[in-house]
Order: structure tokens, then sequence, then C-alpha cells
């Protein structure tokens, strides 16, 4: 059959935002869904995809005004209901208490989206020791605290789940520029590989979306530039020829994230230069 997407849209900040389908409405009708990052970018587009599905929605982020905007867009949206929660996912003691008040006052989250995520570009002898340790701190970290804290209480529960870890075609893809990104998305990769052993006699699948380069507030400000300014130069002119000056939108990001937890996907590579990647790379596809 074929889907067609019906994008919401409403003009914020000057460009489209929200984003997602009716498609999924049912499958996550009164299902809570937490989504880390969800201030900006990629989780605010994914909170609000799954708002238009009828979910119930928890936006964390360490931005806590951010947060609020996303959880009243979610409810404008059509969540059964939004609420933000202000935490740093690298911080433990603080996710043990996220967890903790999620468990109490909302329930036993149904669908995780650690997305929260850091950029970071030099090479690698240029990242300093504080550099490697921030970024593994959030990228990595943050996502072991998430499906620590809350994959236990779902496998506790016994009642199934998802969970989804927001990787990166860096990932899979060397880069000279993006050493300790790169380092990070793919222990990212290879956790929820391992995870996704661990969980599927529980019926929780768990799925590493990798994006390639989409156009948000990582890309803009912690300038995701290649070492070398031809190949970066070269990279702009490609996205640019294929998805207009605004790039590739974090709305199909959302998008492939709802469509990875209905399809349970293991790996899944987003924008078309992600895929191409990863068709090249010693993670290929399998059945
Ligand atoms: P973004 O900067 O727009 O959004 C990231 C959000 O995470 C922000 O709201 C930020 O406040 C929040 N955040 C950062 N550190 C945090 C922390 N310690 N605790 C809680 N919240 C924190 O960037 P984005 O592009 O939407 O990135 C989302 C995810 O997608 C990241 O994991 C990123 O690595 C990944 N990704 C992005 C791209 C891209 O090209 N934009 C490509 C591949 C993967």
């Amino acid at each position: 059959a074929a889907w067609i997407s019906e994008f919401v849209t409403a003009v914020e900040n000057g460009r489209p935002q929200a984003a997602a389908t009716g498609r999924y409405a049912e499958r996550f009708a009164g299902q809570l869904v937490l989504v880390t990052g969800a201030a900006s970018g990629i989780g605010r587009a994914t909170a609000l995809a799954f708002a238009v599905a009828g979910a119930r929605v928890v936006a964390v982020d360490r931005d806590a005004e951010g947060a609020v905007r996303t959880a009243e867009r979610a409810r404008l949206n059509g969540a059964a209901a939004a609420w933000a929660e202000t935490a740093d996912v690298s911080d433990e003691q603080a996710m043990e208490k996220l967890a903790e008040k999620v468990a109490t006052e909302y329930g036993v989250v149904d669908v995780l989206v650690n997305n929260a995520g850091i950029g970071l570009s030099g090479s690698f002898f240029d990242t300093t020791t504080d550099d490697w340790r921030k970024v593994l701190d959030v990228n990595l970290w943050g996502v072991i605290h998430g499906c620590r804290l809350f994959g236990r209480r779902m496998a506790e529960r016994g009642q199934g789940g998802h969970i989804v870890n927001v990787a990166s075609a860096a990932a899979y893809q060397p880069s000279k520029a993006l050493p300790a990104y790169s380092t990070s998305k793919a222990a990212v990769l290879m956790l929820s590989e391992c995870l996704r052993a661990e969980l599927s006699g529980q019926d929780i699948g768990v799925s590493a979306v990798c994006p390639g380069f989409v156009h948000t507030n990582i890309t803009s400000t912690a300038r995701f530039t290649g070492v070398d300014a031809d190949e970066e130069k070269r990279r702009q002119e490609r996205t640019a020829r294929l998805y207009g000056l605004r790039g590739y939108p974090p709305e199909k990001v959302a998008d492939a994230i709802l469509r990875a937890v209905v399809r349970d996907q293991a790996v899944v590579p987003v924008t078309p230069e992600a895929r191409g990647a990863h068709l090249m790379s010693r993670f290929a596809p399998r059945a």
C-alpha cells in the first residue's frame, strides 16, 4: 500500500517545523514516549511526530525552556499528553531522578529515544582530553544511562517496548575530521546491537538510527566541518543540490525513527549518503 505522508507544518523560527504522518496514529495512541534532546532539531521533530501519532510525550533536554516549547507544541499537534523535563543525559544522578519521576508520575516508558548529542570536529591530535570526555559523556554515557534506567523498567514490566538510539552515519564512515564524535557514535551503534540481542526474548526492540548530514543547531553551531576545506565545500554543494539550502529536514529523520519502531529495524541509515556509506561499510545490511 502506498503510504502518503501528511506533513503537519507549523512555521516557527522562520522554517517549517513539526512533522510526521498520520499513518502511525493507531500504532502509538496512548503510548508513553520519552525523547532526549527534544528541545531542538531531530529530537524536537521526533517528539512532535510521536505527538501527531497520538502518544503521550515526555520531552527531555538540558535546555529547560526548549523542552517546554516542544511539549507545548506537542499538545497542539495532538499528543494525548505532553510534559517537559530538564536533565543532562550525561549526569547519572540526574537521569536516575528523572527515571524515578517518570515512572512514578507518568508510567513505564513504551518507547525511549536516546537522541541528545553534541558535535565536535577537529583532527585526532587536535582533540583534547576534555573534548574526548565531553563527547563520550554525552553521546555515549547519555545513551548508556537512558538504556539502563528506562530499559530495565521496560524489561521488568514485561510488556515489551522499543529503544531507539540516534547514532550517525559517522558510526560506520571513518572521517579524519570527526574522530571523537565518530568513535562515540560507533560505540552507540555497537551498544544498540548488543542490547538488541539481550532484549530480543522480551519483545523489546532496539534500533540504531543513523542520519547523514541534517540541518540542525548541531551542524550550524558545532561546525561539523571537514578538516579538509575542499571536502567540506563538496559536501555542502552536494547537500544543497539534493535538498536545497535547508538541507535534509529533521522531520524526515523523525519519520525514520517512528518507522524503525513500527518495523523493528536494527540499523537504519537515514539520508541517501548515509545509506550509500552503509552499503559500502562492514555493517552492510543483513536480512
Ligand atoms: P541539535 O543540536 O539541534 O539538538 C540536540 C539537542 O540535544 C539540543 O536540544 C541540546 O540541548 C540537547 N542536548 C545536548 N546535550 C545534552 C545533554 N547532555 N543532556 C540533555 N540534552 C542535551 O542537534 P541534532 O542534529 O538534532 O542532534 C540530535 C542527534 O542526532 C544527536 O545525537 C546527533 O549526534 C545526531 N545526529 C545529527 C546529525 C546531523 O547532521 N544533524 C547527523 C547524524 C546524527
